[in-house]
């Protein structure tokens, strides 16, 4: 199959967009590449088609465990066999992920890059018919990128572990078409020799030097860049000076109409800001990782609805007021304007957010909000914010240890729930440095800090099976406790990692909505007649040892010292985006990105300024 008949028999598009088809060609062509597509450019199609076109299992790494759940959703509605693997699944679910992707027809494999520093999955990995590997948000793996996880730096180690698979490119008798008239490939699947797996990497933002470390560090064979301009025609570039923040948003909320996001820094700026935009008569929202993940779809589909009506007369939102929380993985070409209320740390997270607006191509606005001596010093109060003394960080390690109980030479590989607002609280740790100590802790390898991580409902069954009849049980809660029994060995003696969406328990909940809220209802009232013990599905930060408690901690130069210098350049181009008045604002942004040659738009503010003070 050919990669144009894979995207129109597959995703149901007719044509690729601007650079899509080199990329794709490149993988087919076996070469190892890393591509540069701005937000909304169509990077996952990029790995999708040519897997489809090959016929093989896609292996991807991508970092947020949402927006892989999403893709693999996506994959299943266009009945694409996708399956994900990532913490808080239990072994037997990664088992039979595995299993399908080794013996069915799954065309994709995601996985979290912690995952790959298991020795299990390695094993397993080597297996697996793979014949792609795409590595999203590929900046990660790059230190001098804005968001660096160690974990991506295994990526090169798994490499060697994947032996080839290819299927024949002119397999075109060998497709057939299943029930749902979607076509698959019936060929048995054989294997090359290793060396031709190719990677390819992708990604959104990155500096000539992140360019080339990305592929230093994913041991590309052979250097190959392909990258569309970030040039953003429709959209203007806008910094305007001012003490009034939160007025100049309504004034300009009054002016330019259409959808809106607002991003801030903090939760609760977030919520004020909304509040106080819903009295100025605006329909607002905020949005931010504190909520509930009920509460965050919720306000998601409204404001993604806007302008249109949605069934029920329930409301829109015509502006989300946010942290920078939300838009990774949302598709909503309609965004008129983008607005920061503050300074973000770097340019590359300016471009992201502020490039979410005006997907359509119609004409859209980046605003960027400016007080240039308050700015200044919050910026300078965020180094110190975001680096604390090496002393402070080295006692949060310490006192975290004691707050958890983990002794001297004990630890390794224990995960806790940390509730940092308690550690502070007993501990007299101020909260900001507390999570700049931990994650500079897990920079440093000691441990790994993840904030707002799932927790995935746990059951255990404290009576034994003989005794459950005694209780006199609805059939509904019989049948669950039976189905959890059969389906985790184990439960009696440990809390089991229960997945409450599946398929099985799907057919104990008799409607065809609120399934999984019926179930957790079903184990509540187990749960308060002591039958079983359950802990529910909810959000927490989390820490896992790396290693055991030590006595001496040690943040290297590379760790700390030129991180910090690293994040402070960074910070200090964001400030001269802001102060500058001289050149053109695109030119300005895409030059930061390695673009030399860019010409001038015409439509920021200091063009505009410029046009005006010349016809004066
Ligand atoms: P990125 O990862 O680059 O930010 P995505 O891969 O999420 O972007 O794609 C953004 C949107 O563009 C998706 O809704 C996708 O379906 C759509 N899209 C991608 N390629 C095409 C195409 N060739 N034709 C039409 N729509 C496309
Ligand atoms: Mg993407």
């Amino acid at each position: 199959m050919t990669a144009h008949e894979a995207l129109k028999a597959y995703f149901g598009y007719d044509n690729f967009r601007p650079l899509q088809e080199e990329i794709i060609q490149s993988v087919i062509d076996g070469r190892d590449t890393l591509a540069l597509m701005p937000t909304g450019g169509g990077k996952s199609l990029c790995f999708q088609v040519p897997t489809m076109a090959m016929g093989g299992l896609c292996l991807v790494i991508t970092p947020l465990i949402a927006l892989m759940k999403d893709q693999v959703e996506n994959l299943r509605q266009r009945n694409i066999r996708a399956a994900a693997i990532y913490t808080g699944m239990s072994y037997e679910q990664q088992k039979v992920a595995l299993d399908n992707c080794m013996w069915g027809p799954y065309h994709f494999l995601y996985v979290s890059p912690e995952r790959l520093e298991s020795e299990e999955f390695r094993e397993r990995l080597s297996r697996l018919p793979i014949c792609l590997i795409a590595v999203d948000e590929a900046h990660c793996i790059s230190q001098w990128g804005y968001d660096f996880r160690p974990s991506y730096l295994k990526i090169a180690e798994i490499r060697d572990l994947i032996k080839g698979f290819k299927v024949s490119k002119f397999q075109g008798s060998n497709i057939e078409t299943n029930l749902h008239g979607v076509k698959q490939a019936a060929k048995p699947r054989e294997t090359l020799p290793l060396a031709q797996v190719p990677i390819l990497a992708l990604t959104a933002t990155a500096t000539p030097d992140v360019v080339d470390d990305i592929q230093e560090r994913l041991a590309f064979r052979k250097k190959h860049v392909l990258r569309k301009s970030f040039l953003r025609q429709n959209l203007s570039y806008v910094v305007r000076q001012t003490n009034k923040k939160a007025d100049e948003i309504v004034h300009i909320l009054n002016k330019v109409p259409g959808s809106a996001i607002v991003y801030v820094r903090n939760r609760q700026r977030a919520q004020e800001l909304a509040v106080y935009l819903q009295e100025k008569g605006i329909s607002a929202e905020f949005y931010h990782a504190g909520l509930s993940s009920k509460e965050r779809s919720a306000k998601q589909e409204a404001w993604q609805a806007y302008p249109h009506p949605l069934p029920k007369g329930k409301g829109v939102t015509r502006v989300m007021v946010t942290t920078n929380a939300f838009g990774m993985g949302i598709d909503k070409p309609d965004v008129r304007m983008v607005i920061h209320h503050d300074l973000p740390d770097t340019i590359e997270a300016y471009f992201q957010e502020a490039g979410r607006a005006g997907r359509d191509e119609q004409r859209a606005f980046a605003v960027l909000l400016y007080d240039p001596s308050q700015d200044k010093a919050k910026a300078r109060k965020r180094v110190a914010d975001n680096y604390p003394p090496k002393e402070f960080v080295i006692d949060v390690y310490h006192k975290t240890c004691d707050f958890l109980g983990v002794g001297a030479s004990s630890g390794q590989g224990h995960t806790f729930m940390l509730p940092i607002h308690d550690l502070c609280r007993i501990m007299h740790l101020p909260i900001l440095q507390t999570y700049s100590a931990l994650h500079l802790l897990t920079q440093a390898g000691y441990i790994c800090f993840q904030e707002e991580q799932e927790i995935h409902p746990r059951v255990k069954i404290l009576v034994s099976q003989r005794e459950m009849s005694e209780y006199g049980l609805s059939k509904q809660q019989y049948q669950l406790l039976e189905l959890l029994m059969r389906q985790y060995s184990g439960i009696f003696t440990d809390l089991q990692y229960v997945h409450l969406g599946d398929e099985a328990m799907r057919r104990l909940g008799n409607k065809a909505t609120g399934e999984k809220q019926e179930i957790h209802d079903l184990l509540v009232s187990l749960a308060q007649r002591h039958i079983i013990t359950y802990i529910p599905h909810s959000t927490a930060d989390t820490l896992t040892f790396t290693c055991e408690r030590q006595t001496d901690i040690h943040l290297s130069t590379d760790i700390y010292d030129n991180h910090r210098q690293q994040y402070i350049e960074k910070l200090k181009a964001m400030v001269e985006y802001a102060d500058n008045n001289l050149y053109c604002r695109s030119q300005l942004l895409l030059s930061y990105f390695g673009e030399a040659d860019a010409t001038t738009c015409g439509t920021c503010d200091v063009c505009r300024q410029k046009a005006k003070s010349e016809k004066q």
